[in-house]
């Protein structure tokens, strides 16, 4: 069920992001969109997120959970799933693909720091994937879901690196030259060290217990999970 914010929360969104996201969102779950690239590595990190933090018949909740790809894979594990985002078209697809599926989730257009202040500690698992590098206070994203997960909760984060590398091949590469993505998607200014999620983390009063890489190969078109943090990766956390 998608219901509309209760109540006003401080803005820790970028308009244009929300924006940009809410033009495309009707193309959300066809795998050959500009959405490709989140379907690919849905299996990936769905089975790294069940194996740090096994989901079948836990709390969960997906921060930024756009269309809710992974939002619905977390639920076919056997998840009572939350999803909430900003983009109200998002979640009106989010929403209508749920039922398609017949699969029960609660969407919400709520900010992850007003979430936190409904319902503190309500959490199994958090999951806030490739959403940090869209906001302009990611820290207090960090904190949000921080503040969500029970004690002893499991945290998941993913985002892009900042590095020469992670700008040739997220904007250049994925957006101008493979054109994966439109240009534009990201900001590279926006993008995120480890050793800088490392620390929002630690400040967030959260442990960081596993941190991988994920990369794509441009020729198999296949993506894997490594040591390679250097493009994207995704951290792993306990409350
Ligand atoms: N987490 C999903 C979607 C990633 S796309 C996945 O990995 O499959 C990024 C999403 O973040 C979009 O749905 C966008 O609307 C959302 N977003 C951007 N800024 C946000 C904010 N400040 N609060 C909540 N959601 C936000």
């Amino acid at each position: 069920m998608f219901s509309l914010p209760s109540k006003t929360y401080t803005m820790n969104a970028d308009p244009t992001e929300i924006q940009k996201f809410s033009e495309i969102a009707h193309h959300w779950w066809d795998a050959n969109s500009e959405f490709r690239p989140l379907h690919e590595i849905n299996p990936l990190r769905l089975e790294w997120i069940n194996a740090n933090a096994p989901l079948s018949g836990r709390q969960v909740i997906d921060v930024g959970c756009g269309g809710g790809i992974l939002t619905e894979s977390m639920a076919k594990k056997g998840a009572h799933v939350t999803g909430i985002d900003l983009s109200d078209k998002a979640l009106k697809v989010a929403d209508l693909h749920s039922l398609e599926s017949g699969l029960t989730i609660r969407y919400q257009q709520v900010a992850a720091e007003a979430m936190a202040e409904q319902e503190p500690g309500a959490f199994d698992v958090v999951t806030c994937m490739e959403m940090l590098e869209h906001v302009p206070d990611p820290q207090s994203i960090v904190t949000a879901c921080a503040k969500l997960a029970k004690p002893g909760g499991k945290v998941f984060f993913s985002t892009l690196n900042r590095n020469p590398k992670s700008y040739l091949y997220a904007v250049l590469g994925a957006e101008y030259l493979l054109q994966m993505l439109p240009k534009g998607t990201h900001d590279y200014k926006k993008f995120i060290r480890p050793s800088e999620l490392a620390q929002a983390i630690r400040e967030a009063g959260l442990e960081m217990t596993s941190l991988r890489g994920m990369s794509y190969n441009p020729l198999t078109r296949m993506y894997s999970l490594n040591a390679d943090t250097s493009v994207n990766y995704l951290v792993a956390c306990r409350k």
